[in-house]
């Protein structure tokens, strides 16, 4: 009985480039047919977890999510890039409510060596009263 040669290559891990062993089915004593064997891309579950990590592509990656701007004060991602120092909306609305608030000025004072102090809310309560 003569062999039955399959048309096949071997397929090389794409992480750690060694040949990739025809797996077994799950449960069952048989290997892979080679029409799946030709899909394999890894050796196994690790090569492909280190060598996505290194090749981070397309909108699901965390490299698109950290090019991302975050919120200047509380660092909540925000769904868009910008330029500039952003702040997400609730804290935009607190930093704006806070620069129209007559005590604001109270808040901040310059010291002797130029910098800008800004002063705790509980702090600012004395210095108003
Ligand atoms: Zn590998
Ligand atoms: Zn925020």
């Amino acid at each position: 009985m003569p062999k039955r040669i399959h048309p096949t290559t071997p397929r090389y891990c794409l992480f750690c480039k060694k040949i990739i062993k025809r797996p077994l089915r799950p449960k069952s004593k048989f290997y892979i047919s080679w029409k799946q064997y030709q899909k394999l891309l890894f050796c196994n579950y690790l090569c492909n977890g280190k060598w996505r990590s290194l090749n981070k592509t397309g909108k699901n990656d965390t490299n698109w999510k950290s090019s991302l701007s975050k919120c200047i004060d509380c660092h909540k991602l925000l769904n868009f890039r910008y330029n500039r120092p952003v702040r997400c909306f609730s804290c935009y609305k607190k930093f704006k409510t806070g620069k129209n608030n007559p005590n604001w000025k109270n808040g901040k004072r310059f010291d002797k060596s130029g910098y800008i102090l800004i002063l705790k809310p509980d702090h600012m309560l004395d210095s108003i009263g």
